[in-house]
């Protein structure tokens, strides 16, 4: 017994030292799962609650556990490691077996490549998706300049770089353009890019085929990594512990790592905690569903594009301002609704007309399809400013009434279908003064950016 409690004790001194070698998430991956089991005819035997963390204590710290154990008792001549599966770990508790983290789609993953090498597919950057062509506007600005930054700083002063936003728009597309920009200028850097999924398919079968330390070497170069879509590792427990591992290898060589998750950091609930906070440590950028203006920038950029590839495309302008009002903000359904109105105009050999986009485009047109109606806007234009519904009609020209009677007349011309005559005579007005009101509104958006909230806050309310 006596000879237990000091190995016990011995066991607290080696971890002790290997925790003040290690960094704190490492530590706790991989030697707080570990218990000390027995010490017989001079092998130490260790017991690890998975085969996982068995085989990278071994590959990674096993020497070292061996030398330390030895400093402190020399009749120690091996350490070996067991696994326990089910056993509680002394610490951290729940950590599920392997099958059960990464459940049902574990059977399809792939076994090791021949080689040996588990499976981790790279992500090519593409040249279509560069910072060339990534149309900036007010809603990604701010992940645009935090992009470019990363891609070009190698002092790396933002680590990682976070980028998040819904589905469609922009984030992959950065990545690519940080990817290849930097490989453009540092060619004799190695930068990875990788897809959460693809990370925890790879990591899954190293696991599998008793690969993990290859998987960990496939890092070992590297100077940026770009992982996209980290949210597909949450809840995969045993994927976040290698993650956070690898993380935390690079950063602290100062290694520039950026990611892009579909949530902000702080509501990747079900990630490991630590990883969460490392996570969003660094510079967090945001990336907005577009508003008009920028959809209608990104619209005529590619409507430009494809009629100077395609010289019998004839698109009329005013496909653009509708397509830009009705379609959904991400700007994945604005490009594919463009290519098939488009392709429908070339089988056809006839112009793209909002006639054609209404008819071919139909199942793509915003729902709001639901007819704002002059009335509404101005109702709620009024009621937002605090002014009387009769003052929208009035011709009186102080300001407080003036301006939202002009935002309500540019809300009803982005708004609704209806001609600026017959907006104007719904504000007892002409047209020319609708146009005016249309003028100045858009002039103090692009000029204003508490104006331009306020309005673009209107619209969005109005949308429904
Ligand atoms: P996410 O990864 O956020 O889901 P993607 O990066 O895949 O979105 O973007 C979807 C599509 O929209 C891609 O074809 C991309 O090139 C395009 N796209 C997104 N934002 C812009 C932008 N600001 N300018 C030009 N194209 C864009
Ligand atoms: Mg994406």
């Amino acid at each position: 017994m006596e000879a237990r409690a000091k190995c016990v004790e011995d066991w607290e001194l080696v971890r002790q030292a290997l925790r003040r070698d290690m960094n704190e998430g490492s530590f706790a991956s991989w030697i707080d799962p570990l218990s000390f089991e027995q010490l017989d005819d001079g092998t130490v035997t260790l017991a690890a609650p998975s085969k996982f963390i068995r085989d990278s204590v071994e590959s990674m710290h096993g020497a070292q556990i061996k030398s330390l154990w030895r400093s402190l008792d020399t009749d120690v001549r091996r350490v070996a490691f067991a696994v326990r599966v089910g056993e509680t770990p002394q610490r951290g508790a729940e950590r599920p077996n392997l099958r059960l983290v990464d459940g049902s789609t574990s059977e399809t993953f792939e076994s090791l490549a021949p080689n040996g090498a588990p499976p981790l597919k790279p992500i090519t950057p593409d040249a279509q998706y560069s910072f060339d062509n990534f149309v900036v506007g007010r809603p990604n600005e701010f992940a645009f300049k935090a992009a470019w930054r990363a891609s070009e700083d190698w002092s790396n002063q933002f680590n990682p770089v976070f980028l998040y936003g819904p589905s469609g728009l922009g984030k992959t597309h950065l990545l690519h353009a940080i990817a290849r920009r930097r490989q453009e200028l540092h060619p004799d850097q190695r930068v990875l890019f990788i897809s959460a999924e693809s990370f925890l398919v790879g990591f899954v079968a190293a696991v599998r085929g008793n690969a993990t330390f290859r998987f960990k070497e496939m890092f070992r170069d590297v100077e940026m990594l770009l992982v996209d879509d980290v949210h597909q590792i949450v809840g995969k427990n045993y994927t976040q512990a290698e993650f956070l591992y690898i993380f935390n290898y690079l950063t602290e060589q100062g290694k520039q790592i950026i990611l892009s998750s579909d949530r902000c950091p702080t509501d990747l609930e079900g990630m490991d905690e630590r990883l969460r906070t490392r996570l969003g440590s660094g510079l967090v950028a945001d990336l907005h569903p577009t508003d008009f203006d920028l959809r209608r920038r990104i619209l005529e950029t590619r409507t430009h594009d494809a009629v100077a590839k395609t010289p019998d495309l004839e698109v009329d302008p005013k496909v653009v301002d509708f397509l830009a009002q009705r379609i959904a903000s991400d700007v994945r359904t604005l490009g594919g609704a463009l290519n098939r109105l488009f392709s429908f105009a070339s089988i056809t050999k006839s112009p793209a007309t909002v006639e054609m986009a209404q008819r071919q485009l139909q199942d793509l047109l915003r729902y709001t399809d639901r007819k704002i109606s002059v009335e509404e806007i101005q109702r709620r234009v009024a009621e937002r400013y605090g002014i009387r519904l009769a003052d929208m009609l009035s011709h009186r020209r102080a300001r407080v009434v003036a301006r939202p009677r002009q935002i309500a007349m540019y809300l009803c011309k982005t708004l609704t279908q209806k001609s600026l005559p017959e907006i104007g005579r719904r504000f007892h007005r002409d047209h020319t003064t609708v146009m005016h009101a249309v003028k100045r509104v858009t002039e103090l958006r692009s000029t204003d950016s508490v104006f331009d909230e306020d309005v673009e806050a209107l619209r969005r309310n109005l949308e429904g």
